[in-house]
Order: C-alpha cells, then structure tokens, then sequence
C-alpha cells in the first residue's frame, strides 16, 4: 500500500470495505489494532496504520475486541512482483499447524529461508516466524470466542507444540489467560466446532451455490436452505483426517461460518485455507469491477460486482471433474461422477470420501478395465491415470506454483488432456483470474449471440481479470 497516513485514515473514517483486510489502525491511547471497518473512530493524532495483524502485534497493539482483525479478509496482489510473499503468506495461513512451515513454502517456492525472509518483510513488514505466530494466537482466539472446544484442542489445533507453550505466549500478547479470556467471551456449546472465515463485500454467494450446487455429487456433497455439506479427506504427516464439514453464508457479518466434524479439528487451519480457496475469499470486488464494468456494455449484467471465482479443495477431485465433464452436459458428468465415487470412494458414515490419486496411479495396464464399466471412455480414464500419476510425481498443491503458464502446459502433456481442460484446472485449482475460457460450450455461445465478445483487442482489456468474465457469462447464461 501507497498511501499516506492522511488517505489512511480518511479510509477508515468513512470505514471503506475495500480496504477490509489491507490494512490495520492501531490506536496508540488504547494499545488496541482494528479494521479499517471499525465501528470505533479514535482521533487522527492517536493513529498508526500497519500492513499486517502480525505487524501491529508485532509493535504491542492487541486485536480489537469489536471488529476483529482475525476475521479481516485476506488480499491478493495483482502487482506480481509481491505475488511471491503473498503466495507464501496464503501457504502460512494453511501450514500454521505443520511441523516445519517455513522449510515447506521455501520447498514449494524454490527459494532460500533468508530471501523468503527478505522478500516477507519487505511486503508485510514481518519475518515469517513472526507472522506464523500471530496466525496461531488469532485463530486461538478465535477459537476461544466461538467454540466450546477444550484448552489443551484450542491449543493444538492453532497450531501450538504444547498447552504451556500456548498459555505463555497468549498471556504475553493478550495480557490475559487464555481461560480468563474466554469467561469473558460468551459462553458456547461445548463440541460444536464452528470458525468464521471473512470475505470482502460484495460477496456474491448464490451463484456461487447454485455453480456448486449444479455439480454436486449425490452420497458426497449437497446444497441444502443455502448450506453446502460435503466430505473432506486432508492428509498431514503420516495421518489422514476424514470427517464433514458445512459451509453457510452470514451476510450481515461478512463471513462465512465453517462448522466442522470434530475428526477434522487437528487439521482446522488447512480446511480454512480450502475454504478461502474454494471460494475465492482473496478478491478484491472493488478492484475487479473497475477493471471489468465495462463488459456490460456489450452484454447486459455480463459481470456484476462480488462475482466469485468458483475453486476447489482438492486438486485430484478438480482434474476427475474437468475429465468427466469433457463434452458431455453438465448433468451427464454428474450422474458418472456418482458412480465414480461409489465404485472408488472411502465410506465415512453415510457419506463417501473423493476418492484419491494413489488408487488410480500406475494403473495404466488395466486403468480401462477399472473405469470402463462406469461408462468413462478410453481416452478420459487414461487421462485420470495421467494425472494422479502426474499429481503423485509432483506433490504440493497447484494452488502454490507461481508458474500457472508452464503447470497449463505439463497438463496438456497428459494423454487426454487437452487446452479446455487444462485452462479450466487452472482457473479452479491455481487462482489463476486470467483465463477466457473461449473454447467451452457455453461461453462460446454467448460469443456468438454477442459476436463483440470476439475482439481481441477487447479481450486484452480485461486483463488481468479474465477469468471473471469467464464466471460473469457463465452466471449470466445459466440465470437466463
Ligand atoms: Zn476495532
């Protein structure tokens, strides 16, 4: 951010939501750090902006006990030289719980430990190490405020090696136990686990829902009264935690309510990462919009403000899909999706897990005998061994990779996976907001009824946002 203290808090004074996130007010009378959507206004002169909740933590500020700075979105770059830290930071949000966060990321990002460190502060004006520990004291509390959970739970599924290592350090920050601090916060139902992940508004939720809803498959996920239930299977060190998670809207709040089995507890900050990707809780409505309102002149109500990219929680599931859905109808990939998964899919209670890549790599010999009495053809089993192969051979998630060109690219080199596919894995798995899906059924469609769609001068125009024209038409044609 370039701005100086005066724009800042002219921002923060008229509370712009666009700025939610981005960020944070700390109160130099008080000790307190808010939102720039705070219902409080402390006084101009008492006022320091930081970039981060770690960088306020970082200089003594306590989180605001009214707006919650845990809960401010997240923020994605479209300046793609700070793309780096800001990939690594989303990677932090996931990784808060892992044995070794910072070795994984430098891993996956191909770089030093002292150059991730440079590049972290430099954007966000914290090390890495820093920023892990305020991630793990917010979601504590954020966990103490909402669930019921025990002491010793809250503990390690923020992230702490030990419950005595937890109390130290929340005492420190907070200048409260942790058990003084939740006698304040209101009392819950012990057992029900249920987070808030917050977004940006506008936050366009319903065609969202009814994008997942379309899709669903029947024994695996469902959209009911607004609330998407569907299975999880996320792997970490040697365990794999199976359970069932609801997704809800709370509009009033912006957020979204997360409420989990309590087998996925252990692996709580992984799932709200998926979350955040699944759909799309980074974007910055305002932004795009400006980039893109244009495209209703050609097309009526062809992008409205708060679309969201729809993604995923699982890389093998999304790859399956996109597969499946090759040339057939939307409800045809539906019904062999459920066979799929009935053939495949680990039972958890009544419900069946995705399944998952290892079943299906280095089964090339007899990978048609498998599929091929569920009606997959040849050629898309073949390409579902590929890329579990390809997914088992290059662990890490899409999601990480910097280089979405050359991941497009590998994919396209798998028997059977040809540009639609590949582009639209990426769209879903990579964040990748830059795609004009031109070669699918439908938005070829709605190039034809407004041929002006078809300008590549235009289309270069909507840069980098491209992908969001993609779901705008899509939405559109399936409203209309
Ligand atoms: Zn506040």
């Amino acid at each position: 951010m370039n701005l100086d203290d005066k724009s800042l808090y002219r921002i923060f004074r008229t509370r712009d939501a666009r700025y939610d996130g981005r960020f944070f007010v700390g109160v130099k009378t008080t000790g307190i750090y808010c939102r720039p959507v705070c219902p409080t206004m402390p006084k101009e002169e008492n006022c320091v902006y930081f970039e981060s909740q770690a960088a306020a933590e970082k200089a003594g500020f306590r989180p605001c006990l009214l707006c919650r700075p845990e809960l401010a979105p997240g923020y994605a770059p479209i300046d793609f030289r700070r793309n780096m830290a800001h990939r690594a930071r989303r990677m932090f949000d996931e990784k808060i719980s892992s044995e070794k966060p910072i070795e994984e990321v430098c891993h996956v990002l191909g770089c030093t430990d002292r150059h991730l460190r440079r590049v972290f502060h430099e954007e966000f004006g914290v090390t890495p190490i820093e920023y892990l520990q305020t991630c793990r004291l917010l979601l504590a509390k954020e966990l103490l405020t909402d669930t019921g959970i025990s002491m010793t739970d809250v503990a390690y599924a923020s992230g702490f090696r030990s419950v005595r290592r937890f109390n130290t350090l929340f005492k420190k920050k907070y200048n409260l136990t942790p058990t003084s601090f939740r006698k304040k916060a209101a009392g819950k139902v012990p057992g029900e686990i249920t987070v808030k992940v917050g977004y940006r508004k506008p936050f366009l939720y319903e065609p969202l829902l009814k994008f997942i809803a379309d899709r669903a498959i029947e024994g695996m996920e469902k959209v009911e009264k607004g609330v998407y239930t569907r299975t999880i299977s996320i792997r970490k060190g040697n365990k794999k935690y199976s359970g069932l998670l609801h997704i809800s809207n709370n509009e009033k709040k912006s957020c979204l309510h997360l409420t989990i089995s309590e087998s996925l507890l252990p692996v709580l900050p992984e799932l709200m990462a998926k979350v955040k990707n699944q759909f799309d809780l980074y974007a910055s409505p305002e932004e795009i919009y400006e980039g893109l309102s244009p495209v209703n002149d050609i097309v009526p109500g062809a992008f409205v403000k708060g679309t969201r990219i729809p993604g995923s929680m699982d890389d093998f599931e999304i790859c399956v899909r996109a597969i499946i859905g090759q040339l057939v109808s939307v409800k045809g990939a539906r019904t062999t999706l459920r066979k799929f998964v009935e053939a495949f899919g680990e039972k958890t209670g009544d419900w069946y897990l995705f399944p998952t890549c290892e079943q299906f790599a280095g089964h090339e010999s007899d990978i048609t005998e498998m599929l091929g009495p569920l009606g997959i053809t040849k050629m898309k089993a073949c390409a579902i061994e590929g890329v579990a192969r390809y997914l088992m051979e290059n662990p890490g998630s899409f999601r990480d990779t910097l280089d979405v060109e050359s991941k497009i690219k590998d994919l396209m080199e798998i028997r059977g996976i040809g540009k639609w596919t590949a582009e639209y894995i990426s769209m879903r798995t990579m964040q990748n907001t830059n795609i004009l899906l031109d070669r699918d059924y439908g938005i070829r469609k709605m190039m034809d009824n407004f041929p002006a769609l078809k300008d590549k001068k235009l289309q270069e125009s909507w840069n980098p946002w491209k992908t969001y024209v993609t779901v705008g038409l899509w939405n559109l044609e399936m409203g209309g």
